[in-house]
């Protein structure tokens, strides 16, 4: 997967409140004792209600149930002779938290640690693998392997390698990446440095990480150094594909190594874990060199600024760019967080060549005239606060964009943020810019501007005729499609037996000649906020709680002795209704307040009249406001008055 900011799902799942009215009269009191006990009732299970929705969205999120780890622990006495591999995420979804264990008798290895972007929670950035099952056995780990730098292969590591510390293994660009994440991490005050090891790709060195042998093999995809990893093991070679594609002109003329691959297949392949992401999709990804004529002709026609939505990962893309941007004799300055940091490390390593003086700041590009300028940003997904997001907003500190600038978006929309691209492009068409996007390229007047970096069905059939394998799991991208992709496997001649399709949690024991499911491990979600630390799962749902129906806090100061009111009652509300405009229902609020301390108070105890006092309250604002908010009651006591 691409490492996109993914949260352009549609919002308002929880539309409840929305669809209520905004403005509440209140009803009249009389004939209160009857139809009390009534709406009381109802308040309690509107309450009930909007807990349980928050439980349901939560419970996708949820995390290890950790008392299942000792009773797994209990089973794996008869597992000796057997590979067990185990998928905690990357079932589920395209750019999910993909990350499996490889485990042999007292060694195990970590494929991948990733985390996902698509998640559509208040005030959470992504999930990440609960890895309470690692944790318990974190004493056999010997490594982590890492297929490529996208942030669903490597978003987990800085939160989980800390806590089972092992060598990570990668190529040399997705370590430039992993390096920069730890950093991050570091500035955020993480205490820990990881062991990096840097593994040529096309060299087919194997390094030894306890009994595994591991492999890097060269694929393309839509990043710079991504590879297959070939692992040996004592019942035989496993293949992991990572993403991939086999486009046989990528730019940078390194294409997948099928030499290698054919050659490991010949030698015999235990099981290959193909990725599934565009299992439904028949033929072959197009090859990206169909795109530099493209981006070619769209740069040169142009006579005003131009600007270029990328992802910020895709050199081959970035350097497609730059090449017709040098040949149109523009300067380019790249714009966005992640585009620089991408490209510095590509840079700094020779994958992306700029010619000199060609890169300009940001803070510089408004005194380049506009037919020599070129601006590479983020944002092409219409994923909020991203560079091309403010600029169609009109809220980018450098860039205002008018009638003749020309706008180029070199993506197609990733499944769940069609809304949010088509919303941008609306924004940029009101704005008068010529707009050039993929999906309408044609219409666009130009040709393709972006091809995807995972196969389609007739490369995972090669990739299947090349490694031969004994057995096949499809991964990644959701259950359908490895559905699909299991299929495609056995009219390749694969055995159904041979094939598995596992849930995330799921685990594998495999042998020379067999393989069978065995019990799930504690698996489950970790969720990160916006500073990168990890946040309570209950926290989420009360935030999920309040997004619903709002808070009503109320402060009672009493009188020890009489049980008075001794001052108005204090009501604050939050996210409820406007009380300036409900001025009616408040005072009828405080008096009902006053009443009901009064006839409580002095009755029963501290605890049980502050429960008594918030049932109180919940029926008294659901009866006249059809609303179940969260009510905190806060009560001081006064004495010796
Ligand atoms: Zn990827």
């Amino acid at each position: 997967m691409n490492n996109t900011n993914q949260n352009g799902r549609p919002t308002g799942r929880h539309s409840n409140a929305a669809q209520k009215s905004a403005n509440h009269k209140p009803k009249p009191q009389a004939g209160a004792q009857k139809s009390a006990s009534k709406t009381r009732g109802a308040a309690l299970r509107a309450q009930k209600r909007n807990s349980e929705d928050a439980q349901r969205v939560m419970k996708q999120y949820a995390t290890a149930d950790t008392k299942s780890t000792k009773q797994r622990a209990n089973t794996l006495a008869n597992t000796n002779n057997a590979l067990k591999v185990t998928f905690l995420g990357g079932l589920d979804d395209v750019g999910e938290k993909n990350m499996t264990i490889l485990e042999w008798q007292d060694e195990a290895i970590v494929l991948d640690c990733g985390n996902n972007l698509g998640v559509d929670l208040p005030g959470v950035n992504y999930e990440i693998n609960d890895p309470s099952y690692l944790v318990s056995i974190k004493h056999k780990l010997k490594g982590y392997v890492i297929t490529h730098g996208h942030l669903d292969h490597i978003g987990g590591l800085r939160h989980i390698v800390p806590l089972c510390p092992a060598p990570i293994f990668a190529s040399r660009f997705s370590n430039g990446l992993i390096e920069r994440s730890f950093q991050d991490a570091q500035e955020s005050g993480l205490d820990f440095a990881p062991t990096l090891i840097t593994v040529d790709i096309d060299n087919h060195m194997s390094h030894q990480a306890g009994v595994f042998g591991i492999e890097f093999i060269r694929v393309t995809h839509s990043l710079p150094d991504a590879a297959a990893i070939c692992i040996t093991t004592p019942v035989g070679k496993v293949i992991a594909t990572g993403d991939f594609r086999l486009d046989p002109e990528p730019l940078d003329h390194l294409p997948t190594d099928k030499n290698r691959l054919k050659q490991i297949g010949d030698e015999g392949v235990l099981l290959l874990l193909s990725e599934s992401s565009y299992a439904d999709a028949e033929g072959r990804t197009p090859t990206e060199s169909t795109l530099q004529q493209s981006f070619y002709d769209v740069i040169d026609n142009a006579t005003g600024r131009i600007f270029v939505a990328v992802f910020s990962s895709n050199m081959n893309r970035t350097q497609m760019i730059i090449n017709a941007a040098a040949a149109a004799g523009r300067k380019i300055a790249l714009d966005g967080r992640s585009m620089l940091g991408f490209a510095e490390i590509a840079v700094r390593q020779g994958i992306l060549k700029v010619p000199k003086g060609m890169l300009i700041p940001m803070a510089e590009a408004a005194n380049v005239p506009d037919d020599q300028l070129l601006v590479m940003c983020t944002g092409g997904q219409g994923e909020p606060r991203a560079a091309l997001q403010r600029m169609s907003e009109g809220e980018h500190k450098y860039i205002k964009l008018r009638a003749g600038d020309t706008v180029v978006i070199s993506s197609s929309p990733i499944p769940g943020n069609e809304i949010r691209y088509d919303a941008i492009s609306n924004n940029l068409s009101k704005m008068g810019v010529r707009l050039f996007r993929h999906p309408t390229h044609e219409l666009d007047g130009c040709g393709p501007l972006h091809v995807s970096g995972h196969a389609r069905r007739d490369e995972l059939r090669e990739m299947i005729a090349m490694t031969k394998p004994q057995f096949f799991v499809p991964v990644h991208g959701g259950a359908l499609r490895r559905r699909y992709h299991a299929d495609l496997a056995i009219q390749a001649g694969i055995s159904r037996k041979h094939t598995a399709l596992p849930d995330n949690g799921g685990s594998l024991l495999i042998t020379t000649d067999a393989m069978h499911s065995a019990d799930p491990v504690p698996h489950g979600s970790l969720l990160v906020d916006q500073n990168g630390q990890v946040v309570s799962n209950v926290v989420i749902r009360d935030r999920l709680l309040l997004s619903e129906e709002g808070i009503v806090s109320v402060v009672l100061t009493v009188d020890k002795k009489t049980g008075q009111l001794l001052a108005s009652p204090d009501v604050i509300s939050r996210g409820f209704i406007h009380m300036q405009e409900n001025y009616e229902l408040m005072t009828a609020f405080r008096n009902e307040l006053r009443r009901a301390v009064k006839q409580r108070f002095t009755r029963v105890d501290l605890d049980r009249f502050k429960q008594e006092v918030r049932e109180h309250i919940t029926h008294f604002l659901y009866e006249h406001t059809g609303r179940s908010p969260i009510v905190i009651p806060v009560v001081n006591i006064v004495s010796g008055k």
